[in-house]
């Protein structure tokens, strides 16, 4: 059947944007289900529904809440579907086969007996991704394995992991050191003790090498993120295996109990939330998620606290804004621009055996970009004051008495609207039809009636961008998304998969081993090249 996976994640932005005449798929959360829903490789599944605009509901779905493309997890099943006991249990072993290949009680011994080798022993494979024990080396013999892994390495897994399959849709979107850097003296700033760190693999490693450091910080730090090769690096206490879509723990309740301890310890004093969710995710499910985490943390509150709100940050693209304050109306969008990813080069990264980055900042590619902006939609979303939080004059941000928080030196405040009301970082100007701010390249149209920009269409459907909604694009342009989606192990072992046979396919044609390997690796370059350059200027 068609399965209308493909659309999900359009339809949030479709919600922002309030676009009319297109169909979707969105989720369904039943107040009162009558059934639990049943389960894939990455726990619960989500109910979802395909809507067509004018038309009623159609029948609904469970499929996989991590995964929005059918290729990473295939679970479908209608939501009235009964299943015969040989595919329930054929699904509950193909379950099974897909969770990692060591429990996370395995992944700890490993870790322990690796730190205890000397250093001409500790070897890490990178195609496997993986630590190996001396007992390993024989099977990864053929691999491409960099040795004398240093606890300097160790601590930073974020450089030491491959990226996943890299194609468009799908990146570990990590922080640029600076911006990573300005987020650790923040939350020590404000006084935080201890960080949940969702989805926010290279900021749990900041704060732990800080905390070991000479300067030693005291803030502990715990990840969840589904991305499961970063439980060979972390003990129990400081890393669960977790999917954000649907608040599942692949450990089962040992792990929801070291995140409910991590919570509520000192009565659930000192502590914040920082998450970095692939954009394509939806919004809702991220939602109830947090939700859940923050229920988590006021069992441990006092009775006299029971006002106070657990401190999120949560980082995501300004066009959401609309969507996260429905279901979060304290949080505010804070005007932190500069958190551009470092790209990490795996040309270079082959020649070090590990991984090098490039700020965006420096990178001649991205300067050569189409606009010449830098146009980084990442924004701190908060339920903190947003005056306790001082943006760096140097990076260019004032404090705007009038609004009581800080902002770009391009936003200025509109006294009209009485805010300073840019979001993308260049001035917006007042339009008095309108009567709200828009931007700078955008001109009244008096046949719409608003603002628009010059060159569009105008009375016909708004057929603008169907991922961010914005009229100067199309879905397949849209310099916002070229991210999202989830990164997981399904793909990391599917990359695994896929070299094998690339290996065995080499084989049945019987070339020799030192033509193949120049042959493929020549062309595997190349179209690596490619995508970084089409990934940098988009
Ligand atoms: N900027 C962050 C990384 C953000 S990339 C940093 O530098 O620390 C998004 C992260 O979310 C990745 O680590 C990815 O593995 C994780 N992720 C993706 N889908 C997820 C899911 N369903 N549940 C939990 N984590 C997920
Ligand atoms: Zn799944
Ligand atoms: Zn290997
Ligand atoms: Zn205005
Ligand atoms: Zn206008």
């Amino acid at each position: 059947m068609a399965a209308p996976r493909e659309w999900l994640g359009t339809v949030e932005a479709e919600g922002i944007a309030g676009r009319q005449g297109s169909s979707g798929v969105e989720v369904v959360f039943p107040s009162d289900p009558a059934t639990p829903a049943p389960l894939c490789p990455h726990g619960p599944t989500l109910l979802f529904v395909k809507v067509n605009q004018g038309k009623e509901e159609t029948r609904r779905f469970y499929a996989c809440s991590a995964c929005r493309d059918r290729k990473d997890c295939n679970f479908f099943q209608w939501e009235d579907e009964k299943l015969s006991g040989a595919r329930l249990a054929a699904r509950e072993a193909h379950n099974q086969k897909c969770q990692p290949p060591l429990s996370r009680t395995q992944c700890v011994e490993r870790y322990v007996k690796f730190i205890g080798l000397p250093l001409s022993q500790r070897k890490f494979c990178q195609r496997c991704q993986q630590l190996l024990l001396p007992d390993d080396w024989e099977k990864h013999q053929e691999h491409r394995v960099v040795g004398d892994i240093s606890i300097t390495q160790l601590k930073r897994p974020s450089q030491l992991l491959y990226p996943l399959e890299n194609k468009k849709t799908n990146a570990q979107y990590l922080f640029a050191d600076r911006s990573c850097q300005f987020l650790v003296d923040l939350l020590s700033t404000l006084g935080f003790t201890r960080v949940l760190c969702v989805g926010t693999p290279r900021l749990h490693e900041l704060i732990r090498l800080k905390a070991s450091g000479e300067k030693k910080s005291n803030i502990k730090s715990l990840l969840l993120d589904i991305d499961f090769r970063y439980s060979q690096f972390y003990m129990e206490d400081s890393f669960c295996h977790y999917n954000m879509f649907n608040h599942h723990f692949f450990d089962g309740k040992a792990a929801l109990e070291v995140c409910r301890t991590f919570l509520q310890e000192d009565k659930g004093e000192g502590v914040i939330m920082v998450t970095d969710p692939p954009f394509g995710g939806l919004v809702e499910p991220l939602a109830v998620t947090f939700k859940k985490l923050i229920a988590m943390w006021k069992e441990g509150q006092s009775q006299d606290s029971s006002q106070k709100e657990l401190p999120i940050f949560w980082i995501f693209p300004y066009f959401f804004e609309f969507r996260i304050r429905q279901f979060f109306p304290s949080f505010c969008m804070l005007d932190y621009q500069r958190f551009h990813r470092t790209f990490i080069c795996v040309d270079e990264a082959m020649k070090y055996g590990c991984m090098l980055e490039v700020d965006y900042d420096n990178h001649a590619l991205y300067k050569h970009g189409k606009t010449g902006r830098k146009q980084s939609p990442v924004r701190i979303f908060t339920n903190i004051p947003p005056n306790k939080i001082i943006l760096p004059s140097e990076e260019g941000y004032r404090f705007c008495p009038l609004c009581q928080r800080y902002v770009s030196l391009e936003n200025q405040h509109c006294e009209h609207c009485n805010s300073c009301t840019s979001k993308d970082g260049r001035k917006w100007n007042h339009c008095f039809l309108c009567k709200k701010c828009v931007k700078p390249s955008w001109i009244h149209c008096s046949i719409c009636s608003h603002c628009a920009l010059p060159d569009h269409s105008c009375g016909g459907p708004k057929d603008g961008c169907f991922i961010c909604g914005e009229l100067d694009h199309k879905r397949s342009t849209c310099p916002k998304i070229t991210t999202s989606k989830k990164v997981n192990n399904t793909l990391f072992f599917r990359a695994v998969r896929k070299q094998k046979q690339r290996k065995s396919n080499k084989m049945k044609m019987g070339t020799t081993k030192g033509q193949s390997m120049n042959h493929t690796s020549v062309t595997r370059k190349k179209r690596r090249r490619e995508r970084a350059h089409q990934y940098l200027c988009s």
